[in-house]
């Protein structure tokens, strides 16, 4: 396993449409762990694939919500159903120092695949619907920031006390 860097904007692989995978191999095994720990070292919610220079349809999520972490890798994942709307604080481990409100789906239905390519469908509401929107997202080239009503939403972050950044858990 190992800890890969973290890629940027405007770094040109993140407006990319993400290539479907169709190996589900040691290979992919490989990459999935990597992304994992990669998402750990950086204390982040969610990751994917093209944000280690991977263009490739692949997310892991790490959730902590109500005392409970939800820790998984969709490979292919679309969004299948979406319902409702709310108003979410967003950030992203691509675009370091900044945070943004904007409206995501208050619930999300998504199908894809595990590492070993059985199908998986998952639900999510709140925050781990809103990582699963914003990991596709990445998958399709579109950033959060697309999504902002208008650039006054969008707050540059104080450099933080270490404190305060152990709290903050919503870059993805
Ligand atoms: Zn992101």
């Amino acid at each position: 396993m190992a800890i890969k860097k973290i890629v940027t904007v405007p770094d040109p692989i993140l407006r990319k449409h993400a290539k479907k995978v169709t190996a589900f191999d040691k290979d992919l095994q490989r990459l999935v762990n990597d992304m994992m720990q990669t998402l750990h070292d950086a204390s982040g919610a969610g990751l994917a694939a093209p944000q280690i220079g991977v263009s490739q349809r692949i997310i892991v999520l790490s959730i902590n919500e109500n005392q409970c972490t939800t820790e998984l890798a969709i490979i292919n994942p679309e969004v299948v159903k979406r319902k409702g709307e709310r108003v979410c604080k967003e950030g992203c481990l691509s675009i370091p120092g900044y945070i943004g409100e904007i409206k995501r789906s208050a619930e999300v239905k998504v199908k894809g695949c595990d590492v070993y390519g059985k199908e998986i469908k998952i639900k999510g509401q709140g925050f781990l619907g809103q990582a699963l929107e914003h990991e596709i997202d990445h998958l399709n080239g579109v950033l959060y920031v697309d999504h902002l009503e208008s650039q006054d939403k969008l707050k540059r972050l104080e450099p933080e006390s270490e404190e305060d950044a152990e709290e903050e858990t919503s870059e993805e």
